[in-house]
């Protein structure tokens, strides 16, 4: 199976070749079909995965082909990680995939004066990948809102509650429109996290590595 065969566009297909991927990883051969059809996902799967190919390929083909554009202080797609270092990590790896598309990806994080981070936003973003806490920071100052949203994701769930995390996701997920699409990711299931996800996605296809 080859990624051509799951539907992505040739923009997509040409950075994944440069970035020598040959074939999709089991997670990224189950969720890309759901993904491209706009179902919600849960995903129960570690680091090391493919996971962040397995979100980020279908959702930038999405907003790529969708004509919606950015609107000011917006952002079109918001994942959300539990640390800096994933949240840096998840948003080079979407701007290499996105190399040949003409999207706008920010990455927004504690420890960076504030004021920085929202000039980023002035004019909007396709991609927004931040922590809780400063999302929440940028959220109070008005320097972002969360009404554009097209596309959650919710990353390391398991990490987020260890994390304390859980009232800062509350707050989040009822700042979320209610037409959007959401995926959840998380390595372990526990009861706590299934409530924490019955809050953001519905009729979720499941995938299980
Ligand atoms: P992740 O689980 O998203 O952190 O990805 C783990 C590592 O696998 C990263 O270094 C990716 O660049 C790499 N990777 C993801 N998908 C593929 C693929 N289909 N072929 C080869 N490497 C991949």
């Amino acid at each position: 199976s080859y990624f051509s065969e799951l539907g992505l566009p040739e923009p997509i297909l040409r950075a994944l070749a440069a970035k020598g991927y040959e074939e999709p990883t089991p997670i990224q051969r189950q969720a890309i079909p759901a993904l491209m059809e706009g179902r919600d996902l849960l995903g129960i799967a570690q680091t090391g995965t493919g996971k962040t190919a397995a979100f980020a390929l279908p959702s930038l083909h999405r907003l790529a082909q969708s004509g919606n554009k950015r609107k000011p202080a917006s952002c079109r797609m918001l994942v959300l990680s539990p640390t800096r270092e994933l949240a840096a990590q998840i948003a080079d790896n979407m701007a290499y995939y996105a190399k040949h598309l003409s999207l706008d990806i920010q990455c927004i994080f504690g420890g960076v004066p504030v004021p920085k981070q929202a000039r980023k936003l002035v004019g909007g973003t396709d991609v927004l990948v931040a922590t809780p806490g400063r999302l929440l920071d940028l959220i109070d100052q008005r320097a972002l809102t969360l009404r554009d949203v097209e596309i959650f994701v919710l990353d390391e769930a398991d990490q987020m509650m260890d994390l304390g995390f859980i009232k800062p996701l509350t707050r989040v997920a009822a700042m979320l429109p209610e037409k959007r699409q959401s995926l959840f990711f998380s390595a372990t299931m526990p009861s706590a996290i299934q409530q924490l996800g019955k809050r953001f996605i519905k009729d979720p296809v499941k995938v299980e590595i």
